[in-house]
């Protein structure tokens, strides 16, 4: 006679609701002309999702370990870092 458990459906449901919603990775947008390089992103970002590149712009390296914190683009200096919203597309003008 196998036991049937309540606490099962909430923590599905619960899962469910903590799940990343689907996005086009990667997620953040790095514009390369404004970027300098100074790695202050990749410091900053709590994730491991940056690293910077040979070409000395920060790259997405785990685009699935982000959290949308913004943390990276609240903290470059030149503005050259975003966090896509949810829906919003890659603007054509990232590189
Ligand atoms: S903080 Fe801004 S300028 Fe510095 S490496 Fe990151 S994107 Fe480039
Ligand atoms: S939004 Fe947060 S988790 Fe994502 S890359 Fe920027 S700092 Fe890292």
């Amino acid at each position: 006679m196998g036991q049937t458990t309540k606490t099962e459906p909430m923590a599905q449901t619960a899962k469910s609701l903590m799940a990343e919603p689907e996005h086009p990775l990667p997620p953040v947008v790095v514009y390369e002309r404004w970027c300098k390089g100074c790695g202050i992103c990749v410091e900053f970002c709590p994730r491991q999702v940056l690293e910077m590149g040979n070409d000395e712009h920060p790259t997405v390296v785990h685009p699935e370990q982000c959290n949308r914190c913004t943390l990276c683009e609240v903290h470059c200096p030149d503005f050259a870092i975003r966090v896509l919203r949810l829906g919003e597309k890659e603007p054509h003008h990232s590189r």
